[in-house]
């Protein structure tokens, strides 16, 4: 029974996978988890490239993929050139519009505000998650504060979030650390 604002975890059925249901977001199928464990490996992949494990993707009804990224911060000396935006601007270009609506954000960690913002500017109402802003933060990426932007902490009515960690989910935050403590 899903009855709390936070939510209800619930095992997908023949996977490992355990998942947040808000009550208002629309139910995840098995082309979610593929899309969200592409998304997760994406992070990875960049994290061993000497990345931070942000990543996201935009992705339509359909499944088709019209942007990916990855946090290029530092890369780009840009402090909006977080994964999600970088997804934003290749999917809108793909398009030829600004206007995403009815697609689906994917992102490795919980957007910040910044993100919300973005994707509610491109019209985008679906985001699903593979890390929590609490798990970002227990893994040094604590961007909480963004949030104070917003009543109550969250990005406001309309905006469907919801968790779906594959088994993998917080690995590229554990890879992140430990390549950083090595080289510290
Ligand atoms: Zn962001």
């Amino acid at each position: 029974m899903c009855s709390s604002d936070s939510g209800c975890y619930l095992a997908f059925p023949g996977c490992n996978i355990i998942f947040v249901i808000r009550e208002q977001g629309r139910a995840m199928s098995n082309k979610d988890i593929r899309l969200m464990r592409d998304t997760v490996q994406l992070s990875l992949d960049h994290v061993k490239k000497g990345g931070i494990p942000f990543s996201s993707l935009v992705v339509t009804k359909d499944g088709q993929v019209l942007g990916q990224g990855v946090n290029e911060v530092s890369k780009s000396c840009d402090p909006t050139a977080h994964a999600e935006i970088m997804a934003i601007r290749q999917a809108c270009e793909n398009v030829g519009s600004t206007n995403l609506s009815g697609a689906t954000l994917y992102a490795s960690g919980e957007p910040c505000a910044l993100c919300y913002m973005a994707a509610r500017f491109a019209g985008i109402t679906d985001i699903v998650i593979a890390a929590d802003r609490h798990e970002a933060a227990s893994s040094g990426f604590d961007y909480r504060w963004t949030y104070n932007f917003f009543e109550n902490g969250q990005p406001g009515a309309g905006v469907n979030i919801q968790k779906l960690a594959p088994e993998n989910a917080i690995e590229p935050f554990e890879t992140f650390s430990a390549m950083h403590r090595r080289i510290a």
